[in-house]
């Protein structure tokens, strides 16, 4: 006689209830491997804006320091790059 214990858990990315098929599961499968690559996206976002913006001093939400380049040239260009990413023309 054998006993199939089914356990079930909520998962990470969409909520739903799945059936766990091993210990270490955190997605559910049932739309292939789609929680699984969004939650993984997701993380690796986080991580990449953490590293680039969090950690900077800056004015605002651009890139600009919040001191001045002493050399004007550099600070032409930093405002430039800084307007192109922003979609901004002269
Ligand atoms: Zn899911």
């Amino acid at each position: 006689m054998q006993h199939i214990i089914i356990r079930l858990k909520t998962c990470k990315w969409c909520g739903n209830e799945y059936i766990v098929k091993h210990n270490r599961q955190e997605y559910c499968t049932e739309n292939g491997n789609y929680c699984k690559t969004e939650a993984r996206r997701e993380q690796k976002r986080n991580c990449w804006y953490n590293h680039n913006y969090k950690n900077t001093k800056t004015l605002g939400n651009t890139n600009l320091p919040l001191h001045i380049h002493k050399n004007t040239t550099k600070e032409h260009n930093a405002i430039l790059t800084e307007m192109k990413r922003h979609g901004l023309k002269t």
